[in-house]
């Protein structure tokens, strides 16, 4: 446990308070500046230590308790965080919630500890326990820099939030840790667990068993399945599970949804100065562990079923889960672009999403993004503090239509991101990873080929709902229908054996219900999203009650 504080006084104070209840278990470091705490946590890291809980002043000279705190985060991301302030502070814990994502927010003096610091302190350590505290440098993947393969296991680990070390095969240390694994180019990407366990080209399922995260189920029956790990599923887990439904989500990649690859959130409400898409994703991960909602990964749903009183789904692996209530929450992906040579770069230059773990690799290069609305907003701002330009090729007249005049203003503001309307992306060409793009301006009626490392391509988003054939009603682009919008000249929809009319957020099988994304007419947001999740739990309980 890390305390750092230039109050000698205080800082002795709160040293012996932890002392007092903690020391037992854990070593108390304590420091009186916030260079001081980093030196101390750096030698700690190199001893192979880890830090369960740092609590920090904010009115510190030279560096406030926020400065320290997202540095600190560098060397040791999972600990938790805790800011110190003498007198209620608005702005420092509005930016320490944003900027280093803190836990909590102590007022000084805390007397008794008993009521004010332990109570704190001991929620800190058991969301640190229950986290697993994993080193950063604990899974090594050892692969291509431009290899499909490599992309989808680094794009898996950082998506579900596992701290991992990259290693160039190329590069000395890569070989070396190929050379320790007895294994050849065959094995790329290779993954080296924390244990020294290693894995040869493995598939998400495999990386998921030896990193943590569950892909089996504990019970055969729960009252809830949630099937999509988005802002919908998360939300509805940790409703379900709060209001003592037995809940079970199952993700078929990674929680977080098409949130978790946002760079920036800006608009979900009590976040004034936005949120990272992972941080929402790892807070809401925990809340739902918190309540004991089980979250399988790797798992694709792949068939629906109603026999009897039971709803079951159906794994890609045949395997089979069966509950009371379903609430499918399986969102939206991306569109395909359309054009030659783009499925064979994709993963090698050419990217659907974000793809965060690109930023730094787009250092100093010319960076293309693809569409119009917020998320290619969203990231032209993101790629823009690593590359050198940045580019959105939007097909339509202009951005008003398609993006919110927020994002319009910020990208106008940002020297080296351009906008180019009426162009569309013709042709991607390269010998193993991306090199050139052809563009078509049909504005100016010419074709250019560009040079382009990195091409990211956000154009629209599709349901994919195809495995919910026969089983639900769909509208046309494959959103799953609930509540009013089955009713047809008052008519309840084919097969329906109730006698009352379908919940707001109920599917035309009653008992299955859908939220978020895959609805149809749906608000595509987060805020709506999460708020859809909660209240098909509210319908879930209204069905167990009333059938
Ligand atoms: C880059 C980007 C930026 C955005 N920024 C904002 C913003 O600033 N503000 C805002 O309000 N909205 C924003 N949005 C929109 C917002 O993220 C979505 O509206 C929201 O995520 C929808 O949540 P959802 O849970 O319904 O679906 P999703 O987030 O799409 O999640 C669905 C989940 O279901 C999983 N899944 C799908 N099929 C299966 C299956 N068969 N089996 C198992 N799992 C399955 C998927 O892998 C996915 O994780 C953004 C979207 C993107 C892409």
């Amino acid at each position: 446990m890390l305390t750092v504080d230039d109050d000698q006084a205080v800082s002795r104070a709160v040293a012996r308070d932890l002392r007092r209840r903690y020391g037992q278990d854990y070593q108390v470091v304590r420091a009186s500046a916030g260079a001081d705490a980093l030196d101390a946590l750096r030698e700690l890291k190199l001893r192979g230590g880890r830090v369960a809980v740092m609590l920090a002043d904010y009115r510190m000279p030279q560096m406030n308790g926020v400065e320290f705190l997202e540095q600190a985060m560098d060397l040791f991301p999972h600990a938790r965080r805790a800011l110190l302030t003498a007198y209620a502070d608005t702005d420092a814990a509005i930016q320490a919630i944003n900027v280093v994502d803190v836990d909590h927010y102590l007022l000084k003096p805390w007397d008794p500890p008993e009521e004010k610091l332990y109570p704190v302190v001991d929620a800190m350590l058991e969301s640190w326990q229950a986290a697993g505290d994993r080193d950063v440098d604990e899974v090594k993947v050892v692969g291509h820099r431009w290899s499909a393969p490599s992309y989808k296991i680094r794009d898996f680990l950082a998506r579900n939030l596992v701290p991992y070390r990259w290693f160039a095969a190329d590069e000395p240390e890569g070989r070396r840790l190929l050379d320790a694994a007895g294994a050849g180019p065959e094995a790329i990407p290779l993954v080296v667990t924390p244990d020294g366990q290693a894995l040869a080209a493995p598939t998400s399922a495999e990386v998921a068993g030896v990193v943590g995260l569950s892909t089996a189920p504990v019970r055969d029956f729960y009252d809830l399945v949630i099937i999509g790990g988005g802002p919908a599923g998360l939300g509805a887990a940790v409703y379900g599970a709060s209001e003592g439904l037995r809940t079970v989500l199952v993700e078929r990649r990674a929680i977080g949804g098409q949130a978790g690859q946002s760079s920036r959130i800006e608009n979900y409400l009590g976040f004034p100065d936005g949120v990272s898409g992972a941080q929402l994703t790892e807070r809401a991960r925990r809340q739902a562990g918190k309540f004991e909602a089980e979250v399988l990964t790797t798992r694709d749903v792949v068939a629906l079923e109603t026999r009897g009183p039971a709803r079951v789904v159906r794994f890609n692996d045949g395997g089979e889960l069966s509950a009371h209530s379903v609430i499918i929450a399986t969102g939206v992906s991306y569109r395909p672009l359309v054009a030659p040579g783009v499925t064979k770069l994709t993963g090698c230059g050419v990217y659907y999403g974000s793809a965060a773990t690109e930023g730094p690799a787009c250092a100093g290069t010319d960076v293309y993004i693809v569409g119009g609305a917020n998320s290619a907003g969203q990231a032209a701002l993101f790629f823009s503090r690593y590359a050198r330009s940045v580019t959105l090729l939007v097909r339509g007249d202009s951005l008003e239509r398609s993006m919110s005049y927020y994002l319009i203003q910020q990208l106008a503001a940002v020297e080296n991101i351009v906008v180019r309307t009426r162009c569309s992306v013709v042709e991607a060409h390269g010998d193993g990873h991306l090199e050139t793009i052809t563009v078509r301006d049909s504005k100016e009626g010419t074709t250019s080929t560009l040079p382009c490392g990195h091409l990211f391509v956000f154009i629209g988003a599709e349901p994919h709902t195809e495995w919910l054939d026969g089983a639900v009603c769909r509208d046309s682009r494959g959103f799953v229908r609930t509540g009013p919008d089955l009713l047809v000249d008052g008519q309840r929809p084919p097969g329906w054996d109730r006698d009352r009319d379908p919940f707001y957020l109920e599917s035309s099988v009653p008992g299955v219900f859908a939220a978020g994304d895959v609805r149809a007419n749906s608000v595509k947001r987060v805020a709506s999203a999460v708020g859809e999740g909660a209240m098909a739990v509210t319908l879930v309980h209204k069905y167990l009650e009333t059938g």
